[in-house]
């Protein structure tokens, strides 16, 4: 039986509250939203932080709010479940919901959020284990260890992003607010990310997540596919986001992120630029696939072989472009 870690707990009631007591903790405090990530990881002390100040009792991150422009805002602390059963995200966002909709298990959105969802640690085989498996192994970088298992002469952890949310919403152009002491910021989701599996986030330690905040969708068509091993829940080994703007029946704007093969997000920059102004044909399709393989450098520490895994990037950028247009 994995067991959590003496902490103490407090229970601000709002948000001012929140970031006072974070900067009055100091870097041993963190915060607690559904805890689905947080507390799975104290028990097996990746993290052990002396307080955990949780988000429960802030009303104001909860629940969405549609702008008459078409723009959504979507408090931090949203249950992915809340999300899940929101017939306009669904109708509108169908991408964001269908990634969602794809995080754990039916008990786990009830309780996750999606700033949790956001700010989620990275993964890796090596680190993802009990304590007594990484002792076992010496530990590692990111855990108290002084070698990286995944590329042994490497100086740095390769740990990936795994959050299904997190490549819709850069797709979609949506913007995160921030609040801390020093009051608040509003930063596109793009930028929370550091290609870094150990100082993943840019986020200073006193910050909270409050919204995040979507533009109106317009003519942007979306997609969401995720590749797991089982069907019924598992983490993505890769997700790719696909989102295109289109003037008449030729590409005007186009979006591709994938998770799972990096430490952030990897955005397809060459791939969204050789779209441009073409129509979205099988044809085309299969050669932004095969641009946006080159940059992605899946390293075996997640499920299934990475070479296959960097192969199937080409066929999920093709279908997720097909599904989109
Ligand atoms: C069995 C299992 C399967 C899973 N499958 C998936 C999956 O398929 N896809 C996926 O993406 N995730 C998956 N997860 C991970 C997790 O359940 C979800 O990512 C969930 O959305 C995390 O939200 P939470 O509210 O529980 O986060 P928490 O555990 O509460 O927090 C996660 C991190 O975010 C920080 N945090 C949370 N909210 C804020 C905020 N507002 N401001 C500042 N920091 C904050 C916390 O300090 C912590 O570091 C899985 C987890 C389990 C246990
Ligand atoms: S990538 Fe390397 S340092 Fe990072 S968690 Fe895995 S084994 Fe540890």
């Amino acid at each position: 039986m994995m067991r959590l870690p003496a902490f103490k707990y407090l229970a601000p009631h709002s948000v001012a509250e929140t970031v006072l007591m974070l900067s009055s903790e100091g870097p041993g405090a963190t915060v607690v939203a559904g805890g689905t990530d947080l507390y799975p990881n104290m028990k097996r002390r990746h993290q052990v932080p002396k307080t955990v100040v949780s988000l429960r009792r802030v009303a104001d991150l909860r629940g969405t709010h549609a702008g008459a422009d078409g723009s959504l805002r979507i408090g931090a602390s949203t249950t992915l479940m809340a999300l899940e059963r929101d017939a306009r995200l669904k109708a509108e966002r169908p991408a964001l919901w269908a990634a969602v909709r794809s995080i754990s298990t039916p008990v786990l959105r009830t309780m996750g959020t999606i700033g949790g969802n956001v700010l989620l640690d990275t993964r890796c085989n090596y680190y993802d284990q009990n304590l007594e498996w990484r002792r076992a192994i010496n530990n590692c970088l990111k855990c108290e260890g002084d070698t990286c298992w995944t590329a042994p002469g490497s100086d740095r952890c390769w740990a990936v992003n795994s959050s299904d949310s997190v490549p819709v919403l850069i797709a979609l152009g949506a913007r995160a607010r921030l609040s801390s002491p020093r009051g608040h910021r509003e930063v596109p989701v793009e930028s929370l990310y550091r290609d870094d599996g150990i100082s993943y986030l840019t986020k200073d330690h006193d910050e909270v997540l409050t919204e995040l905040v979507l533009p109106p969708v317009g003519p942007w068509k979306s997609h969401y596919g995720k590749l797991r091993r089982r069907g019924t829940f598992d983490f993505p080994v890769l997700g790719v986001a696909t989102a295109l703007r289109f003037d008449g029946d030729r590409v005007a704007e186009a979006r591709i992120v994938l998770n799972g093969v990096g430490s952030s997000p990897l955005r397809c920059t060459e791939a969204e630029g050789f779209l441009l102004g073409k129509r979205i044909d099988p044809e085309t399709a299969k050669a932004a696939g095969e641009i946006a393989f080159r940059p992605a450098k899946p390293l075996d520490n997640t499920d299934f072989e990475n070479a296959w895994r960097k192969k199937m990037v080409k066929v999920y950028v093709r279908d997720g472009l097909l599904a989109a247009k």
